[in-house]
């Protein structure tokens, strides 16, 4: 299964504990997660480039610590 943000392989984090209704999914490179009820659409502005991933900032920045 492929992460519809990133492109990377994502795997099944866990299953609908009664029956086989649903499962959830989750990419190990950019932690995106969604149903297998639902269809995820990303629109390009919003896909990541997995080799860039770690080059992002973090939002709000962490102030300095003393
Ligand atoms: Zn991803």
């Amino acid at each position: 299964m492929e992460c519809p943000r990133c492109g990377s392989a994502a795997r099944v984090m866990v299953k609908s504990p009664v029956g086989d209704v649903w499962e959830v999914y989750v990419c190990e490179t950019c932690w995106y997660s969604w149903r297998s009820t639902e269809t995820p659409v990303i629109i390009d502005k919003f896909k990541l480039d997995p080799a860039k991933i770690g080059e992002l900032g973090v939002i709000p920045a962490v102030p300095p610590l003393d």
